[in-house]
């Protein structure tokens, strides 16, 4: 069988929320047009209420679309609701664990709820890669949250699905653990799994995503590989150290400057304007020395922050 070209694939996805009594509707999604591409880790960003759930939540089944088409895997949700909700597997947000069952437990009720024949599960090994194997015959209550949340990405693999959404899966997760939930999820996509996360660490989509998504109240504000986007932003700084340390920042004709700790400054300049070159050079001419300089790269907050404020 041919493998789809795209994971999942949105075309004019539309939900409104109905009013209520005590809330007027609300558009969600407007029309989204988003082509994961098979084996891509596909980040999903946007402030809060952009719409980010709902999507995820139309493509787990839990959510009724408005209209537009959705394919998962190429499986039409309309046409095919199993076969498309069988491709992926969904680790919600919230952390639910039956406080009744053993993680072992846990994992072959998922199983059984994927139909998943016993010869094939995978209980054992999903539970030692996710760092479970000794929590095995725990009590869920006995686990702390990070604990928690790794047997949500073990339940969420049962069907060895070949899409895995992470909705927020590091949130209140410590360094350590979600060093190693990364390291999980890299070695799935090593294999072959597409991976589909929403973040609120824009640093780890910045590390971990090779194309990222931006939503906006409802709507794509733009849908790139990480390289391009982070290219798009033409501001540079050069951090300059002087010989002799300043109280205040000085002025240069045509730059913008920042006093920093230790008595050193910033130039913030546009690619397309200026260069490297020309901020040394107007340093000179204010007649600073140089002792030491240094560059910096803008990150996706600042991609953020630009795509996501000019509409507010
Ligand atoms: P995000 O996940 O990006 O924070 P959501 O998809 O949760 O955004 O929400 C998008 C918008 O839809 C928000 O304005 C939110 O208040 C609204 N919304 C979400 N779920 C519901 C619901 N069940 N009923 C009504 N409005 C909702």
């Amino acid at each position: 069988m041919d493998l789809p070209e795209f994971a999942i694939e949105a075309r004019g996805l539309t939900k409104t929320y109905a009013a209520t009594k005590t809330t007027p509707e609300m558009r969600a999604l407007k029309g989204i047009d988003l082509a994961i591409p098979r084996g891509s880790i596909f980040g999903l960003l946007g402030p809060n209420g952009a719409g980010k759930s709902t999507f995820i939540n139309i493509l787990a089944g839990l959510c009724q679309k408005t209209s537009g088409e959705v394919s998962i895997w190429d499986r039409n949700i309309d046409q095919r609701p199993r076969d498309a909700r069988a491709a992926i597997g969904v680790v919600p947000q919230e952390i639910s664990a039956d406080p009744f069952f053993t993680p072992k437990e846990s994992m072959e009720v998922a199983a059984g709820m994927y139909a998943v024949p016993r010869a094939e599960r995978r209980t054992d090994e999903l539970l030692a890669a996710l760092g479970l194997a000794d929590k095995a015959y725990a009590y869920v209550r006995q686990l702390s949250g990070g604990m928690k949340r790794r047997l949500m990405v073990a339940k969420a693999m049962v069907h060895n699905p070949p899409v895995l959404i992470l909705d927020e899966p590091t949130a209140g997760v410590d360094v350590e653990l979600r060093k190693q939930l990364w390291n999980y999820v890299l070695e799935l996509n090593r294999k072959g799994v597409t991976i589909v996360l929403t973040t609120h660490y824009l640093e780890e989509a910045q590390e971990l995503c090779d194309q990222i998504a931006i939503i906006n109240r409802g709507e794509v504000v733009v849908c790139e590989p990480t390289t391009t986007l982070l290219r798009r932003m033409d501001t540079r700084m050069v951090l300059v150290t002087p010989e002799e340390p300043l109280t205040i920042a000085p002025t240069l004709a045509g730059f913008e400057t920042k006093l920093l700790k230790a008595g050193g400054f910033s130039v913030t300049y546009r690619t397309g304007q200026s260069s490297v070159e020309q901020v040394l050079a107007a340093v000179r001419a204010a007649g600073l020395h140089i002792k030491d300089i240094s560059t910096e790269e803008p990150d996706l907050e600042d991609v953020f922050v630009s795509l996501t404020s000019a509409a507010a």
